[in-house]
């Protein structure tokens, strides 16, 4: 029983999607410099999993499915299953140090959570129930990489949604008895060059008389009228892998998706002119503790990852037993630690709904709005390691094939540790995590791609014991009153 591998997803995506960079058509993403490494990283993943020694760890076969997928959509029944699964996605986090965000398993995570709570999309109507459980069903068996857009460009944030101008924000233009007609934008398809299918919904609130907009549907990246405005590529920009490893790798891309007169079909439409069940989809199914959990899985690899780049710096320029150096680097370890037993905390008090063991709503949105904060801190203690030798470096790898050159390098680039060009290798490596424009957008994901700071607390405060908490202080102050202080302690 084989499972899909890296070359059936690259093949699967010459399929005449309408993607544009610098102004002009790309003929074929799996080709084109902007995209082409980026999208062999996320082919690795399939081959990754179709290793013979690989595909116990990373897959299962599906209810009544012929061949393996990815765990990221098997939907857990206990503790233990929720882990096996966990373990698989951290694995292939690992393949890319945890700076491909949305990886195949992101979405996936988010619509097995949906699917987790079908119950409610039944209560919205029967048909559109089916259709979601068919469309994951069908996702599933063909192990589909899916991106999604759930959130709507923000032109004009003093307005609500359907108060912006000119049909902006992709909404329902027309409808008939083969299914709807969609125009407008949606952000911010992040991997949507690379993925097999776009999961379009509303999660942003919206009142009643939004009619138009509240929908959810799913559809294959080459519908005719899809268009993606791919943000620059970081690729295309990456000097070599010696220069920016990450960047010439990893770069997942992100791009605004325009509807331009889409048409769905009913068995692809979730949600039907609902406002309240665009917010029911994520929040009263595990949809969106999944999507997040995905994201703290990924976090806890990324998060290692730096803090070994950050042990490594200060072995390369010979800082690593300053006292004041180990006591930065013992912080550093501390929080990927914290990042890590976060992780541990929610699962171990996870609860079921139904058949399924879910992670601790609170705990996982406790973790997301404390590393939303944590990570452009980390950044910068990474960087207070480093210093000058970041940018100290040769302007890239030609640099060295110059005889005039290579002999000051091998001077200049001197380090109590490594050779001079393993440091420059080192270095160049951390940039790139860290201070590269790639890096940047990285530190603008870790704190946006599920909700700005005040959506992320909210969270947490929507979903904290506050009974219990309020419910200690009431007994502290009930143990006591101002009749009986003692004379003597009021004198
Ligand atoms: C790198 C990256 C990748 C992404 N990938 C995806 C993706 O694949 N799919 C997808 O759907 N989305 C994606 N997103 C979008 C992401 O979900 C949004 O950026 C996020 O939800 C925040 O929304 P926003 O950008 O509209 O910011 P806003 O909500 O507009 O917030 C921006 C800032 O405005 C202020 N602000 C706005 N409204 C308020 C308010 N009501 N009260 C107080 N302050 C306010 C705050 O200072 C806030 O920090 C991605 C974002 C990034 C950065």
């Amino acid at each position: 029983m084989q499972c899909k591998t890296g070359a059936e997803h690259i093949e699967s995506l010459k399929d005449g999607r309408t993607v544009y960079l610098d102004g002009k058509l790309v003929d074929d993403v799996t080709t084109h410099v902007a995209f082409r490494n980026a999208v062999a990283s996320a082919a690795s993943l399939y081959d990754y999993q179709a290793r013979p020694e690989n595909i116990e760890l990373m897959t299962f076969v599906p209810e009544g499915g012929t061949r393996r997928v990815n765990r990221c959509w098997q939907m857990p029944r206990n503790y233990d299953e929720l882990v096996q699964r966990r373990k698989a996605l951290q694995t292939w986090a690992q393949l890319s140090y945890g700076f491909m965000g949305r990886s195949p398993d992101h979405v996936a995570s988010a619509v097995i959570g949906q699917y987790m709570g079908l119950d409610v999309f039944t209560k919205h109507g029967p048909a559109r129930a089916k259709a979601l459980a068919d469309y994951v069903d069908y996702a599933t068996r063909n192990d589909l990489f899916l991106t999604y857009v759930i959130v709507n460009p923000q032109a004009d944030r003093s307005k609500d949604w359907g108060d912006q101008a000119e049909e902006l924000v992709a909404q329902i233009v027309d409808e008939d008895s083969t299914g709807l007609t969609i125009r407008g934008a949606k952000m911010l398809g992040t991997s949507s060059i690379m993925a097999n299918e776009v999961f379009v919904a509303n999660l942003q609130p919206l009142k009643p008389g939004e009619e138009a907009l509240a929908f959810s549907c799913a559809l294959p990246m080459n519908t005719t009228g899809l268009r993606v405005l791919s943000r620059k590529s970081y690729e295309a920009h990456a000097v070599s892998i010696y220069d920016n490893p990450l960047s010439a790798r990893f770069d997942e891309n992100d791009a605004l998706l325009y509807f331009d007169d889409v048409k769905v079909p009913w068995e692809r439409v979730f949600v039907h002119r609902d406002t309240d069940m665009c917010r029911a989809q994520f929040h009263d199914t595990p949809g969106h503790v999944f999507q997040n959990y995905q994201a703290q899985i990924r976090l806890s690899v990324k998060s290692k990852f730096l803090v070994g780049l950050a042990h490594k710096i200060t072995e390369a320029i010979g800082t690593t037993n300053m006292p004041q150096v180990r006591e930065q680097l013992g912080a550093l370890a501390a929080n990927a630690g914290m990042v890590e037993a976060m992780l541990s905390g929610m699962e171990a008090s996870g609860s079921k709904r139904g058949a399924y063991y879910l992670p601790n709503r609170h705990l996982l949105y406790a973790a997301h709005a404390v590393t939303q904060d944590l990570y452009p801190r980390l950044i910068n203690l990474v960087r207070d390691l480093a210093g000058g030798s970041l940018i100290m470096l040769p302007s890239s790898f030609r640099d060295w094939s110059n005889p005039e050159l290579a002999p000051i390098l091998h001077k200049t680039q001197r380090s109590p540790n490594f050779s001079s060009r393993d440091k420059v290798k080192l270095l160049k490596a951390v940039w790139d995590a860290i201070g590269s424009e790639f890096a940047s957008r990285h530190t603008q994901y870790e704190m946006f791609y599920a909700g700005a700071r005040f959506v992320a607390t909210g969270h947490s405060y929507r979903t904290f014991d506050w009974s219990a908490a309020r419910g200690m202080v009431d007994n502290l102050l009930s143990t006591y009153d101002l009749e009986e202080v003692p004379k003597s302690a009021t004198e």
